[in-house]
């Protein structure tokens, strides 16, 4: 994917047309989506909760249990943050959270052509005869 185009200045990285243009598609959709602000962290998840009066129904067997309720849920720093939501909020909250995830793939894709072009860039070749480094994959030679 990746071409070296002047070997005097290998630095000179350039990414080829289709790489391009695919980034280019991604960057589009990654700013469409980050203009509408609705971007939400986290998951929604449906809960079915027991009441505390003990000759609820929630506690009969088999139970009938509250809800449905909705709940949003988001890790920060290994600690879960969770908050009741309203139908309303529900219903529109949901896209924030799709759009989050959408983000999320479009970034991966991105780094997905790096990576590609990375492993793609010739110079490892040219690399072959050097020793490796110590993070390197290659066998000292
Ligand atoms: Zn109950």
């Amino acid at each position: 994917m990746t071409r070296i185009t002047d070997l005097c200045h290998p630095e000179t990285v350039r990414v080829a047309a289709a790489h391009q243009a695919e980034a280019e598609k991604i960057a589009a959709e990654l700013a469409a989506i980050a203009a509408t602000g609705m971007i939400l962290p986290g998951s929604i998840t449906q809960r079915r909760t027991r009441c505390g009066r003990p000759n609820c129904a929630c506690h009969a067997d088999p139970p009938r249990l509250h809800g449905p309720y909705w709940q949003w849920t988001r890790k920060i720093a290994a600690k879960t943050i969770c908050r009741w939501l309203s139908p309303d909020q529900h219903r529109d909250y949901t896209p924030w959270i799709d759009n989050d995830r959408r983000l999320h793939e479009l970034l991966s894709r991105l780094e997905a052509l790096g990576a590609a072009a990375f492993d793609a860039d010739p110079r490892w070749e040219r690399q072959a005869s050097r020793p490796a480094s110590r993070t390197g994959t290659r066998a000292p030679t």
